[in-house]
């Protein structure tokens, strides 16, 4: 029944066909009917390119329908058949070598896709046009003598037909919005009235010599395709083309000067498809350049930032280590007397706890960030998630947050390094909880999971979800580069440093699109068993 769905674009395909077709025939060169340009055999290739090979039944009644109907009288009826059956052969030939050989990009973006579409139609239609006037000449309609003049003006016809509309109507479809951007603004109308004003000078005015009276048509043609790209030139080809055609008409000159015409308008089209597409991929090429150079500079920033967080590591370190001497000393000092508050030893134990902590993070970082290193180690997924959730306590006390655990049952043990690890979670817990901070949501709750990745049993799979306000759309590309936040006091690190770390470990962080409401950042990262097949570090 597909082909029940094909009906409608057969439909307008047939009638746009036989009206193009009559009005070439009206006004065609005799006795072959042969006009200034056949933008018919654009719109078979083009049915046969968009809607496959399979469509050819189309192209066939099209040409029968033509010659019956259109042309009212044959003038042999076997010939409507095989010539029919012959153009029908010959387009889908060349839409299959485009389609098959040539992988032709139905966007028509590239000089390759103008390379082929150029070479394949020149060729095919010239084998079409000489096959069907060889059918004409056997059922003597023409003299010999005419047949290579009329081989000539048949092809010409085909190929300029097919270079002028057919781009047109493949960037329409691939590119439909374009459309209602057009704005005519000055420059546009100035170029589009340039196009007419030349036709007029060339045809109205007749001051240059009748061989070299066409020249002037470059003119328009190059300075739309120099400032819009492909899409001027196909416009530009086109506006060109019917102009000329109905100058043609209204000056009464036809048959004439028909050949010059053709040849001359085929050098124009296809000077404009070239310096128009030359142009496009010039601004192709500057603008994934510009994009190398952004990211070329979130690389440096970021190799920055951790060449500072390397040396701040440096210079911490020392009274880092000085802190924790004198917190050790205090907390003896306070065992050994019996007059103090009973929490004050309890309290300066933590203390003691996270200075090492913060000491060792330090350490670690700069280590990482100098010389790539990792200390793997064995580790329960449950001991490192409670350890971070513990650190995180006071915060989560402060924001009326709770952190919810939820460990797949028989999970692996990981081999990782604990402090990086650790480093990860905490900033991505941290950014749950001050999601949930600034939200007026009522499910105060950071869900921390694991479990075996479904893709690989060799990783376990850690998700850190809030229900917060989620991640803000704008921020949502650049999201793990260096400084993108949104945080008037954020430095935009914490995911970047994150996914280095993570990276290092062979894993993948991303965050989780299908959550909703709030945000799920995950995580990958390698079960103890699988870490002898990941590279060791240092
Ligand atoms: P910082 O926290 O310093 O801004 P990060 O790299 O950790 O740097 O985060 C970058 C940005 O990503 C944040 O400013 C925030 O806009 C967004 N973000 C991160 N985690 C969350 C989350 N859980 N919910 C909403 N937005 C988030």
């Amino acid at each position: 029944m597909q082909w029940l769905s094909r009906l409608p674009v057969w439909g307008v395909y047939l009638t746009s066909f036989l009206a193009l077709d009559w009005l070439s025939y009206h006004w065609a060169i005799e006795p072959l009917a042969i006009s200034l340009w056949n933008p018919q055999s654009a719109l078979s290739l083009f049915l046969l390119l968009r809607y496959g090979l399979k469509q050819w039944p189309a192209l066939f009644v099209a040409a029968l329908l033509a010659e019956l109907v259109a042309r009212e009288a044959p003038v042999w009826p076997a010939y409507a058949l095989l010539s029919s059956a012959l153009s029908t052969l010959a387009y889908s030939a060349i839409a299959a070598l485009l389609m098959r050989v040539g992988r032709l990009d139905l966007a028509f973006r590239s000089m390759r896709d103008l390379g082929w579409l150029t070479a394949v139609a020149a060729v095919g239609t010239l084998v079409g046009a000489a096959g069907s006037v060889t059918l004409y000449l056997g059922a003597g309609a023409i003299p010999p003598e005419r047949w290579l003049g009329n081989v000539t003006r048949n092809w010409l016809a085909d190929l300029v037909g097919i270079l002028v509309l057919l781009p047109l109507l493949l960037r329409l479809f691939a590119d439909r919005p374009r459309l209602f951007k057009f704005r005519p603004d000055l420059e546009r109308l100035a170029q589009i009235a340039s196009i007419g004003i030349v036709l007029w000078i060339i045809f109205g005015l007749e001051v240059f010599d009748v061989q070299k009276r066409f020249y002037p048509l470059f003119v328009p043609m190059v300075w739309i395709s120099m400032r819009h790209g492909i899409w001027g030139a196909i416009i530009a080809n086109f506006l060109t083309q019917v102009g000329l055609v109905l100058a043609m008409l209204w000056s009464n000159e036809l048959a004439s000067t028909a050949i010059d015409a053709q040849y001359m308008m085929l050098t124009l089209t296809v000077t404009g498809l070239l310096l128009g597409m030359a142009v496009t991929e010039r601004w192709q090429l500057r603008k994934v350049l510009s994009l190398r150079e952004v990211e070329l500079n979130q690389a440096l920033r970021f190799a920055g930032a951790a060449e500072m967080t390397s040396a701040l590591a440096h210079e911490l370190n020392q009274p880092l280590a000085a802190i924790s001497n004198y917190a050790r000393a205090c907390q003896m000092m306070v065992t050994e007397s019996a007059l103090v508050h009973p929490l004050l030893a309890e309290t300066m134990a933590k203390v003691v706890r996270e200075v090492e902590r913060a000491g060792e993070s330090v350490h670690r970082l700069r280590e990482f960030f100098r010389f790539g290193v990792l200390r793997r180690e064995r580790l329960a997924m449950s001991a490192l998630l409670s350890e971070v959730a513990r650190v995180l306590e006071p915060h989560c006390m402060r924001h009326d947050v709770a952190i919810l655990f939820r460990i797949g049952v028989g999970l692996p043990a990981v081999g990782v390094d604990r402090v990086q690890i650790e480093i990860v979670l905490h900033n991505l817990l941290l950014n749950a909880i001050e999601a949930l901070a600034v939200s007026e949501g009522s499910q105060r709750e950071v869900l921390l999971e694991a479990a075996v990745f479904e893709e690989d049993a060799g990783w376990v799979e850690v998700a850190v979800r809030d229900f917060g306000p989620g991640v803000q759309a704008d921020l949502a590309e650049g999201l793990f580069h260096a400084f993108a936040t949104t945080k008037t006091e954020g430095m935009g690190l914490g995911l970047a440093i994150s996914r280095s770390l993570v990276e290092a470990h062979g894993g993948r962080l991303w965050l989780d699109d299908s959550a909703r409401p709030g945000a799920r950042f995950c995580f990958t990262i390698p079960t103890d068993e699988n870490r002898g097949s990941i590279a060791e570090e240092v």
